[in-house]
């Protein structure tokens, strides 16, 4: 039996990565060699690790990924409009940890922890502080789940489910592969960007192993995100023949211009990743800084296809509670 909490020796590189990952603004701001004035204190705790700050460019208050991940002043203003569940996902809740919002998908929280805490984050009012993963009453949910042949596929989220380890990983694909109205296993995570040693061979063999189709969507909004070593984690990902698609949300300061958009649709397909979606920011409390109007979103999208083939133009979409779908934002 494994500990639950490996002490540093037994622990991979990956979660020897993440232990070491920044937490603190002011440290994070020296290295950049930035003001520590320009954090302020916030309830939700910054992390990011040392791999993805190295990817930032020293000295630029303004770097895409900085904004990303730093705690700002912002986040403490109250914005009409914005609340703590924009998604209303607690009406969408079959069982704890099972969300059920489009025929035919379910989504599983399987963990709290993320590799980052995104100051955008439309979850960040039900995040742990906590970096280590915790199952918590999954037995519901896979009891739900197993209840309705009406589900083709699950996809697994949280939080990032890829900060599970493989031995908790395992047991729970071997759990839902067991259910034979299964067709695909679905992992929306940003840890190939952002702790690419996380995609080790025993990782792949494990996603490939499965009699469920693996598809992998990450999360990524500017190409100076995909470094070498994402692009590397990617490459085995892709060369192991799994799907991977991009997921990206627009920011104001982050990826709001066609220019950036179009570097990253480029930097993805070099990588062997599908632009799938970007969405409009969901609004959650505490990130209405990163806004972009509608109008403004519908431009963008117009100049991008102007400017590159269909197939790197990702589809403009936005969350509505109660909608079928998410729903595309018409770019005419
Ligand atoms: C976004 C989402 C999905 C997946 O939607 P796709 O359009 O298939 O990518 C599934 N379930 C929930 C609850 C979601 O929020
Ligand atoms: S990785 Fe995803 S779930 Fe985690 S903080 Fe970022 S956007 Fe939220």
């Amino acid at each position: 039996m494994l500990a639950r909490s490996p002490g540093r020796w037994q622990m991979q590189p990956w979660q020897r990565e993440l232990a070491a990952a920044f937490t603190r603004p002011a440290e994070l701001l020296a290295y950049l060699g930035l003001d520590p004035a320009l954090t302020a204190p916030v309830a939700w705790p910054l992390l990011v690790p040392r791999g993805f700050a190295a990817l930032m460019v020293p000295g630029d208050p303004a770097d895409p990924l900085l904004r990303q991940v730093l705690p700002s002043a912002a986040e403490g203003l109250a914005t009409p409009g914005y609340s703590t569940d924009p998604l209303a996902e607690a009406a969408a809740r079959r069982a704890p940890g099972l969300l059920c919002k489009y025929r035919g998908r379910a989504l599983l929280l399987v963990t709290k922890a993320c590799a980052v805490h995104c100051r955008y984050c439309f979850r960040r009012h039900s995040h742990t502080p906590a970096t280590g993963p915790a199952i918590a009453g999954l037995e519901a949910a896979l009891q739900a789940l197993a209840a309705d042949p009406g589900i083709h596929e699950v996809i697994l989220s949280g939080g990032d489910p890829l900060l599970l380890d493989d031995v908790a990983l395992r047991a729970l694909i071997a759990r839902l592969a067991a259910l034979p109205h299964l067709r695909r296993l679905r992992l929306h995570t940003r840890v190939p960007v952002l702790l690419p040693a996380r995609i080790t061979p025993t990782l792949v063999d494990l996603l490939t192993g499965t009699r469920l189709a693996p598809v992998m969507v990450i999360h990524t909004n500017h190409a100076a995100e995909l470094g070498d070593a994402a692009a590397a984690a990617l490459d085995r990902l892709g060369r192991a023949r799994i799907p991977l698609l991009n997921q990206g949300v627009l920011l104001r300061g982050v990826n709001d211009s066609s220019a950036v958009l179009a570097a990253l649709a480029e930097r993805l397909f070099a990588l062997g990743v599908i632009n799938y979606y970007l969405h409009l920011l969901d609004p959650v409390q505490g990130a209405a800084h990163f806004a972009v109007p509608r109008s403004r979103a519908r431009a963008l999208l117009r100049a991008l296809r102007a400017e590159l083939p269909g197939y790197l133009v990702p589809r403009l979409v936005c969350e509505v509670a109660g909608a079928p779908s998410k729903l595309p934002i018409d770019a005419a």
